[in-house]
């Protein structure tokens, strides 16, 4: 059946029951963004109640359904003296009918009753309440988010009560954008994004809420809510005007107002200021309240004379004329007071949260029932007010205006009828007790009058059915605007995310490219390295088996040479051994010529007997000779040869000893020369390697910097546009308004509730 009961622990939120039996009496005593706040009895125990009802039906039901839970689950929590007592909730068709202890009336009522300030003990009175209340919020880590007077009440007894936990946050931090603009603190309006804040927003409320009731509106109330919430975040914060207040109570609310939440003293810190603590009468709030009621009893008399008035009026128009009579509102009989514009003015301003529902359904949806009060029904309004023990702190004309705001057109279109019955009533009346002749001129005089007042009437028909079309083009354009402002947003912010997005875009290329970039660089680096290597082998190849080929040939040549030079020994040893030879031949010659000689000489000197023998002994002399010189020559061409061999050998040997060692050199030098262009090669590979590193992360970090760069202007162009954006809109929202008050329109200005104001 209904949403989420099957869930057990939401179904347990609720009663069973069939509110419409167990409470009576029901009178309407106030409303805000979600409904009306009605005074019931409780059948069973004659118990006086406060009965808030909330729709979850309709657009955005289902967000409407999660803050009536939220609301239910946090009112279920708490339970302190100064915190609205909680009896529970009922469901019936869509509504959650929400049962509270029974208040008089808020303190904004008061204002609203006496039309000028509270005095300083009174305010001090609510305020010590209040923080009360709020300390007890405070220690459980709940924030309550929209403390303003409208949401401050006051029992019977002078109890001050917190109410209203529909925007109060069960934790602490909080983030979301949630109250009622003028008694918003800073942070909150600058926690749209990311910002935290925790209790102390309810400081700077109370701070907001003294001013209130010291000066009767908030400050910055003459702004559009808009420009208020800029110009809290961004100026000074506000103080009290008038000099007429004491340095305890200036101090007090100028410590409430920190701009710096860290500045601004706990409501724990602030229960200890002089404030507060200082000495005032016990029945300060009773008093106040006997006379506010007697103000209200006042009010409404006044109200309930000027009704009779028109009622007596109305009785001698006769019944053709009764259909015209359209706007016959209580408030505008001759009596006027200005009593309708300021209270339409103070029409409760709705609070805000992004998240919550309630506040689309802003001042506009008020139950029909409201709007068909029956005469019977004011009549009883006024003496049940008037006479019982219950009245309420706000005057019945009050109450009616606020449905008749938005019913005025209704009303003025299809009549004002209500009286009807009370009007055969009142002309009974006069009729019995007039003597007849008098009572004949009284009748003319009476229709005269009547007649002029009719045609007043008329014309101020007119004037004001005027004026409300000219309210309602003023509100249409009004709507149009702010219609417009969210196409502008939503324009603005749909470029700038597309932007955004197109440099994310633009930026993730940009790496990409950059890294395919370096890849390539990186291969065509190792490409060209190896290469070079491959060619520094090869090339050292080629010079080895170059070198190797000299090497072998110049040994082959050596080792020619050395067989030619053995080959043409033979040739010189055999020119050496004739050259021996012929000097034996020359020798063996001389030595015969000697011995001839020495023969001849022998002969002569010796006797011819002796020749003989001379002669043989010379011949074997001779011969002995020959053989020692042969046998010399022989020795000597022995000699000769072995000697000449011998060196050609070692002069062979020593010349390949010689060659080799000049190779082996030749091929060290090469080997070391190689090796010494490898490591050149090598070492020149690393700080071509590591140059490039340097030179890619230089260009990375060079392009993140750009990238971070674009991104800060893009970001600070951003919030540039939007600030500027919402400054031009306020502007022109202030523009408007404006010109709406100048031309006399001023209690429309706050009945458009801002969609978002986050950008
Ligand atoms: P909203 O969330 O719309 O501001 P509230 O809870 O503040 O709703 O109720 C709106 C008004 O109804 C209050 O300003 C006050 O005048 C009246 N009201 C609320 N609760 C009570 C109560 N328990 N007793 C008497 N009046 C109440
Ligand atoms: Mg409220």
């Amino acid at each position: 059946m209904e949403k989420g009961l099957k869930d057990p622990e939401i179904a347990d939120l609720f009663f069973r029951e069939d509110p419409e039996k167990l409470f009576t009496d029901l009178r309407e005593i106030g409303h805000g963004s979600f409904g009306a706040v009605y005074f019931a009895r409780d059948v069973r125990t004659a118990e006086v109640v406060a009965i808030k009802k909330m729709s979850y039906s309709g657009k955005q039901s289902n967000e409407k359904w999660q803050d009536i839970i939220k609301e239910v689950k946090f009112l279920q929590r708490i339970q302190h003296p100064n915190s609205i007592e909680y009896k529970g909730c009922y469901l019936r068709e869509h509504t959650a009918w929400l049962v509270m202890e029974y208040c008089l009336g808020s303190a904004s009522d008061l204002l609203e009753v006496h039309k000028k300030p509270l005095q300083e003990i009174e305010i001090a009175a609510v305020t010590h309440g209040a923080l009360q209340g709020l300390a007890y919020l405070h220690s459980h880590n709940m924030i309550h988010r929209d403390i303003k007077a409208g949401n401050i009440l006051l029992t019977e007894p002078g109890r001050v009560k917190l109410a209203d936990f529909g925007s109060a946050s069960i934790a602490s931090p909080a983030n979301s954008f949630v109250g009622t603009p003028y008694w918003m603190a800073p942070e909150v309006i600058l926690a749209m994004d990311e910002g935290q804040y925790d209790g102390k927003v309810d400081i700077w409320s109370l701070g907001i809420t003294c001013i209130e009731l010291a000066e009767r509106k908030p400050p910055l109330f003459n702004m559009n809510a808009m420009s208020a919430l800029y110009h809290i975040a961004q100026n000074e914060s506000p103080t009290l005007q008038s000099s007429e207040w004491t340095d305890y109570f200036r101090n007090f609310v100028d410590s409430c107002l920190q701009k710096i939440p860290q500045d601004r003293p706990h409501s724990e810190d602030l229960l200890q200021h002089a404030f507060v603590l200082r000495e005032r009468p016990e029945s300060v709030l009773i008093d106040l309240i006997l006379r506010t009621k007697d103000a209200v009893r006042e009010l409404d008399n006044l109200q309930y004379r000027k009704m009779k008035k028109i009622l007596f009026q109305e009785a001698h128009n006769g019944p053709t004329t009764e259909t015209q009579e359209g706007d016959e509102e209580p408030e505008h009989g001759p009596g006027h007071t200005g009593t309708v514009s300021s209270v339409g003015s103070n029409q409760s301003i709705p609070s805000m949260s992004i998240s919550a529902s309630s506040q689309s359904s802003s001042v506009n949806s008020i139950p029909d029932a409201a709007d068909d009060k029956s005469d019977h029904d004011l009549e009883k309004d006024h003496t049940v007010m008037s006479n019982s023990s219950v009245i309420h702190l706000k005057p019945v004309t009050r109450q009616m205006q606020e449905h008749e705001q938005d019913s005025e057109l209704r009303e003025q279109m299809s009549g004002y009828k209500k009286h009807s019955k009370r009007k055969s009533l009142v002309e009974l009346n006069e009729n019995q007790s007039t003597p007849k002749k008098e009572k004949q001129e009284w009748l003319l005089k009476q229709k005269e009058n009547f007649q002029h007042y009719q045609a007043e009437e008329e014309a101020n028909l007119l004037r004001r059915q005027r004026q409300y079309l000219e309210l309602e083009c003023r509100r249409f354009k009004r709507r149009i605007l702010i219609a417009k402002h969210n196409v502008e947003q939503d324009l603005v912010r749909e470029e700038l995310n597309k932007r955004q997005t197109q440099k994310d875009l633009e930026h993730a290329m940009l790496l990409r490219h950059h890294e395919s970039m370096q890849e390539l660089e990186v291969r065509q680096l190792g490409t060209i390295q190896k290469m070079r290597t491959e060619l520094i082998r090869l090339q050292h190849q080629t010079e080895l088996t170059n070198q190797l080929e000299y090497n072998k040939r110049r040994e082959r040549e050596l080792r020619r040479k050395h067989v030619m030079e053995v080959r043409q020994q033979p040739k010189s040893l055999k020119s050496k051994e004739l050259q021996i030879k012929k000097q034996f031949q020359d020798t063996c010659k001389i030595q015969t010529r000697q011995y001839k000689a020495l023969r001849n000489h022998l002969l002569e000197t010796t006797p011819k007997s002796d020749h003989k023998a001379v002669l043989k002994r010379l011949k074997e002399e001779q011969t002995r000779k020959l053989a020692i010189l042969a046998e010399q020559y022989d020795h000597s061409i022995n000699d000769m040869l072995s000697t000449q061999a011998l060196r050609l050998d070692e002069a062979q040997e020593a010349e390949c000893q010689v060659l080799k060692m000049q190779l082996q050199q030749e091929l060290e030098l090469l080997n070391a020369y190689q090796s010494k262009i490898k490591m050149q090669t090598d070492a020149q590979h690393d700080r071509e390697r590591k140059e490039l590193e340097q030179r890619v992360s230089l260009r990375r970090a060079l392009l993140e910097q750009k990238i971070e760069e674009e991104m800060v202007t893009l970001q600070n162009e951003r919030s540039e546009r939007i600030r500027s954006l919402l400054e031009k809109q306020a502007r022109e929202i202030e523009a408007f308004d404006s010109e709406s008050m100048r031309l006399g329109f001023s209690n429309m200005v706050l009945s458009i509730t801002y969609r978002d104001l986050g950008l």
